[in-house]
């Protein structure tokens, strides 16, 4: 009989965001006229620029001509989207070149497939965060150590309490779920210590675009050294609209070498052997949307996510929730009142309020007592959303 991986035994049957999903359903098949406002899922609702999509139209139209048609894209990006990305990262002061960059089709898949580059290690990630992390991990056999991020130490992980050993170490900035953003200072002690201990950051920036002061660090490439310790991944899924189009970017930049093996040449083997590119159309868009005009486009959708995060904390906290958010996320993180359960407060939400969020449990054992709403609703399902909340006893 063939061996399976065994591993998926181990880990929950259903994904967190599969399992609300369900929840939701069948709550809805009893429930016919509910009206459920989705707080849940981190997905983006504005459609896209008008410019972004002329961009795209004028793309596909290439498609329809003899001396413009393209084939197979170049498996790690084309050329201009490499050179606008590179641009992107000069206004933060962080030079890059073409071989740095590989275009992909998305952040998830990144920051899972990276672990092709390794062999069973042990993993530090954060408590909580993103759960791709933790399942893609324990798929692959690996040891993990959880770090938690909590009230106490105002949901920053700093690696103090880590032995001086090598680690693969998933950090997030801004945070999926807490909002959570690195200052320099605080970035810095995890390069430093990575440098020490010859670990290997992944760091996964899918949010950068949402982060208002420049003083903190959009890039871990702001801080220095670490060109020789981490791979950074980003997306255009939530700055750009791209949740369903598909286009990010990963630096695994040249200098970045365990023993005297070049991590950049193998993740461009991987890259070539198991992933054929990103469509030129996505990838126009993408370039556009990377461009000073057309980063202003994104901008405005981005300000209304943010104006629906900060309707959402204001209500919460006017109902005596205490929320932790920075400004710099999508995602609203509080502390469920009356100490219940994620879960039990999903539940009443759900129930009371007819409204769904995701269960700070969902996210590692840390967000247990905790919650996460999405701010990429539409506005008038946030200011319906913040009337039941208020109407609500809780
Ligand atoms: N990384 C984080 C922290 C996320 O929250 C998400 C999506 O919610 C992703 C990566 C996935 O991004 P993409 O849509 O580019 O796969």
């Amino acid at each position: 009989m063939l061996k399976i991986n065994k591993n998926y035994q181990k880990i929950k049957k259903n994904y967190i965001f599969t399992e609300i999903s369900n929840k939701k359903d069948k709550y809805l098949k009893e429930n016919q006229k509910a009206k459920i406002i989705d707080l849940g899922i981190g997905d983006v609702t504005l459609p896209l620029g008008k410019n972004l999509v002329k961009v795209m139209e004028k793309a596909l139209a290439e498609q329809a001509h003899r001396s413009t048609f393209k084939g197979y894209p170049p498996e790690n990006g084309y050329d201009f989207l490499k050179d606008q990305i590179i641009k992107y990262y000069k206004r933060r002061n962080v030079e890059l070149n073409r071989k740095d960059v590989f275009v992909s089709n998305g952040a998830c898949c990144d920051v899972t497939n990276i672990l092709d580059l390794f062999n069973k290690n042990t993993t530090v990630i954060a408590n909580p965060t993103y759960p791709a992390y933790f399942d893609s991990n324990f798929l692959q056999g690996n040891s993990i150590i959880l770090e938690s991020a909590s009230v106490q130490n105002d949901f920053v992980l700093n690696p103090k309490n880590l032995n001086k050993k090598s680690y693969l170490i998933y950090l997030c900035s801004p945070n999926n779920p807490t909002g959570t953003v690195f200052s320099k200072n605080q970035l810095k002690q995890w390069v430093d210590f990575a440098l020490k201990t010859k670990s290997i950051i992944i760091f996964d920036c899918a949010y950068e675009s949402f982060i208002d002061d420049v003083k903190l660090p959009h890039f871990i490439y702001e801080i220095p050294g670490a060109k020789n310790c981490a791979v950074e991944i980003a997306s255009f899924s939530k700055m750009a609209g791209f949740t369903n189009l598909r286009c990010s970017w990963t630096v695994v930049p040249t200098e970045l070498k365990i023993g005297n093996q070049s991590l950049n040449n193998m993740w461009e083997r991987r890259q070539c052997t198991k992933f054929n590119g990103v469509p030129y159309l996505v990838q126009k868009g993408a370039e556009y949307a990377l461009s000073e005009e057309g980063f202003k486009e994104c901008k405005k959708n981005i300000d209304y996510y943010k104006k629906n995060l900060k309707m959402l904390l204001k209500n919460l906290k006017e109902v005596g929730i205490e929320t932790y958010s920075s400004q710099h996320t999508p995602y609203v993180w509080f502390k469920c009142p009356n100490k219940y359960t994620s879960w039990e407060f999903f539940d009443i939400l759900l129930t009371q309020c007819q409204i769904v969020g995701i269960p700070g449990v969902g996210f590692g054992s840390a967000g247990e007592g905790f919650f996460r709403f999405s701010a990429f609703g539409r506005r008038k399902d946030i200011i319906e959303a913040c009337k039941r909340l208020k109407k609500a006893h809780l």
